[in-house]
């Protein structure tokens, strides 16, 4: 399966007018997918009631909730905690969201990127075909969410104004990528470059290290670990087991090519280990997107945490059985980015079995949030998305799968991140545990 937004959504269209509001940005994924008109028709009825044009509409923090309610009325299951009340009136929509904002929630994203470099990608000169596939894949999502120039506004002073700025996030991780033999023979995204985020926002970013590919050599490989951690003062690493050479590919439990990778690590003083799993699109070779090569390492580098990007969505069920059936596991991290945002909004069974899974088996202490942004824009619909998102109770009961309370909530949102990352010390806002406003 290729992710792939606009297979996905096919209904997307997108807007002229130019930046949208996030609330418009989730909304139009609503109305893109599969239930897209059935979702419409009910949203129109909230609009009239709202006495507001569908356009206007879609924009407000009522339209966002109005499509919500629509699901859990299509489906007849409750995927999102919403009223009528909120769908229909902006007044009582805007005051549950300023309720529930700034200073309840801990927010730490765990997947974040720059998408922009110097040089630019320039088809034939310093970018092959195949890299520009990737290329074009994230400019093109950027673009449908409201950056008009696609890649060229993922930049680091859009990655303050997006995500520091323009959403809850309290923390973002981010991290570089490599690839460069399809990049002119420099990293995609360059680590010296990318540096400039976290010297911006030296208490709100955790830069981890990235473009660690030992298919170029193990003595190269070693050898910019180290300087990853003497000159950037890297907090981690978030690796891609695809790489751009000729073999296309490693994975960490190979003794040889690896594990060389964490003894080094270890030494260094790295604890937390990511990975891109799952999503293979663009160039990445699929069978490097499964998580099975997690199995060994985390037995071999118990001190070591080891943390699958995307939740290795679609292949969730076989990482999550890496800790289904080996409960002794304290190592083995998910994180959420892009696989909620690809599934909350046209596949919300699917999104509840894949929360549900990783929370049942892995455990709601190892699954952490994630926003994939900038490529998705600004992360705040997805923030709001979470906050009303449930696992309905018929797979609460038929799978085992935990409810998804606001204690588990808070633990994905940033305890969780905070806890392994470190973070207590800009973690001054405690998790939610003021009382929510319900809308009546
Ligand atoms: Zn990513």
């Amino acid at each position: 399966m290729e992710f792939n937004v606009f297979e996905h959504f096919k209904g997307y269209k997108r807007t002229t007018n130019g930046p949208l509001t996030p609330e418009e940005q989730g909304t139009s994924l609503f109305l893109a997918g599969h239930m897209g008109p059935e979702i419409r028709e009910h949203v129109d009825v909230h609009a009239a009631k709202a006495r507001m044009s569908r356009r206007n509409f879609l924009g407000t923090a009522s339209g966002f909730a109005a499509a919500m309610l629509a699901v859990n009325e299509i489906t007849g299951m409750k995927f999102f905690e919403v009223t009528a009340a909120e769908a229909m009136d902006p007044a009582a929509a805007k005051e549950i969201k300023v309720a529930r904002k700034a200073g309840l929630d801990f927010i730490v994203d765990a997947h974040t990127h720059i998408c922009w470099r110097r040089d630019g990608y320039i088809p034939g000169v310093n970018t092959t075909e195949r890299g520009m596939w990737f290329v074009q894949l994230l400019d093109d999502l950027g673009k449908a969410m409201g950056l008009p120039n696609g890649t060229k506004d993922m930049t680091v002073e859009n990655f303050g104004k997006l995500i520091l700025e323009g959403s809850d996030t309290s923390v973002a991780i981010f991290n570089p990528f490599g690839f460069r033999e399809d990049y002119g023979g420099k990293d995609m995204i360059p680590i010296e470059e990318q540096a400039e985020v976290k010297q911006r926002w030296p208490d709100r970013t955790v830069m981890l290290g990235g473009g660690l590919t030992p298919n170029q050599g193990r003595g190269e490989t070693l050898d910019r670990l180290q300087m990853f951690v003497e000159k950037y003062k890297i907090s981690g690493l978030k690796l891609y087991t695809f790489d751009s050479t000729a073999k296309r590919g490693w994975w960490f439990d190979d003794q040889k090519l690896a594990y060389p990778i964490w003894e080094k690590a270890r030494k260094l003083g790295l604890k937390n280990i990511g990975c891109h799993k799952g999503i293979p699109f663009g160039q990445f070779m699929a069978r490097y997107a499964h998580a099975e090569d997690f199995d060994a390492v985390c037995d071999d580098f118990p001190d070591l945490n080891f943390i699958a990007y995307h939740s290795a969505w679609p292949y969730h069920s076989e990482l999550a059985a890496l800790k289904g059936f080996k409960p002794q596991r304290k190592n083995l991290y998910s994180e959420v980015g892009s696989s909620f945002a690809a599934t909350v909004t046209s596949r919300p069974l699917e999104c509840a079995h894949l929360l549900g899974t990783l929370l049942r088996d892995l455990g709601p202490d190892y699954v952490m949030w994630g926003t994939d942004s900038a490529l998705w824009g600004n992360p705040q619909w997805q923030i709001e998305a979470f906050r009303k998102f449930q696992i309905p109770d018929q797979l609460v009961e038929g799978h085992g799968y935990p409810k998804l309370t606001d204690e588990i909530k808070a633990k994905v949102f940033g305890s969780n991140a905070a806890r392994i990352w470190n973070l207590k010390s800009m973690a001054s806002v405690p998790p939610a545990e003021t009382p929510r406003v319900v809308a009546v």
